[in-house]
C-alpha cells in the first residue's frame, strides 16, 4: 500500500476528495485516512509541521499499516535561483540542515553515530516522478535535486546562502528528512515531492501565504498518476 504524507490541511484535503471508500481510523489521536484512488488501497496523514511532528506520523503509519512505499507531498522555499514559485523539486537526497555538532569535529549536518545523515529516496520512485510531472507539467522546471529540512522557516537571504554553501540543496521544507531518516531506520522505499511556494528570502512569509491556496490541485494530479504506476 502506498503511505501519503502531507504536513498542512491545504496539502491534503485535495487528495482527500479524490479518495473513495475513505475510512477514518484513530491511532493514539491520530487519524489516518484509508481509502482508495484509482482503484488503489491508500493511507493518507496530515502530519503537522515540523521534523518531530513528521518523524513520529510516518513511524506510526508504517508500525499500523501495511506500507510498501511513502510520498510526501507539500511546499517548499526554493534555493536554487533557477527554480520559480510553482516549479517541482523531486527528492534526489535530503539533509537535515540544523543538525549541528561541529563542538566535536562534526559537520554541519552530520548526525553523530550515524552511518548517513544524507538519505537517498527510492531510484524507481524518483524516475516516475519526473517522468509523471514532465508530462503533466511539461512548462515547468521539474527538478530532481537535493531537499534541506529544519524546524526553521527560512526567509532571509543571509541563511539561504549558508543553504547553498554548506549543503548545496535546490529547495528547503520542515519535514522530508525526517520522514526520510525514519524511512532509512525502518527500510521503507519513499520519495518527497516539493512544490516551490517562495524562495526562502525576505518575500518568503508573503509569497508563501498566496501560493499555498492555489497550489493543492498539482499535487492530486501528480498522487493519481503514480498510485497507476507504482
Ligand atoms: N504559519 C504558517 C507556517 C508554515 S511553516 C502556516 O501555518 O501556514 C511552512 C511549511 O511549508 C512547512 O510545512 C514547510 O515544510 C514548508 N515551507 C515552505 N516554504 C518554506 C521555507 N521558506 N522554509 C521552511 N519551510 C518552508
Amino acid at each position: 500500500m502506498l503511505g501519503i504524507i502531507g504536513a498542512m490541511d491545504e496539502e491534503i484535503d485535495a487528495i482527500k476528495k479524490e479518495m473513495q471508500e475513505i475510512e477514518e481510523i484513530n491511532i493514539k489521536n491520530v487519524i489516518f485516512y484509508k481509502g482508495k484512488i484509482e482503484g488503489k488501497e491508500i493511507v493518507l496523514v496530515l502530519c503537522g509541521i515540523g521534523k518531530v511532528n513528521a518523524a513520529i506520523h510516518t513511524t506510526l503509519l508504517i508500525n499500523n499499516f501495511d506500507i510498501r512505499k511513502i510520498v510526501v507531498t507539500g511546499v517548499a522555499g526554493g534555493i536554487d535561483p533557477e527554480l520559480e514559485i510553482g516549479d517541482f523539486v523531486i527528492s534526489k537526497d535530503l539533509i537535515q540542515h540544523d543538525v549541528d555538532a561541529t563542538a566535536f569535529g562534526s559537520k554541519l549536518g552530520e548526525i553523530p553515530r550515524m552511518k548517513t545523515s544524507t538519505f537517498l529516496a527510492n531510484q524507481e520512485m524518483i524516475k516516475i516522478s519526473k517522468e509523471i510531472l514532465d508530462e503533466e507539467f511539461p512548462n515547468k522546471n521539474n527538478k530532481v535535486g537535493r531537499i534541506l529540512s529544519g524546524d526553521q522557516f527560512i526567509a532571509s537571504s543571509e541563511k539561504l546562502e549558508m543553504l547553498v554553501k554548506i549543503f548545496k540543496g535546490d529547495c528547503v521544507e520542515m519535514e522530508g528528512a525526517a520522514v526520510a531518516q525514519v524511512c532509512y531506520i525502518l527500510g521503507t522505499d519513499f520519495v518527497v515531492l516539493r512544490l516551490i511556494s517562495d524562495k526562502a528570502n525576505s518575500e518568503a512569509k508573503i509569497d508563501f501565504s498566496n501560493f499555498i491556496r492555489e497550489a493543492v490541485s498539482d499535487f492530486t494530479i501528480y498522487i493519481k498518476k503514480l498510485i497507476k504506476r507504482i
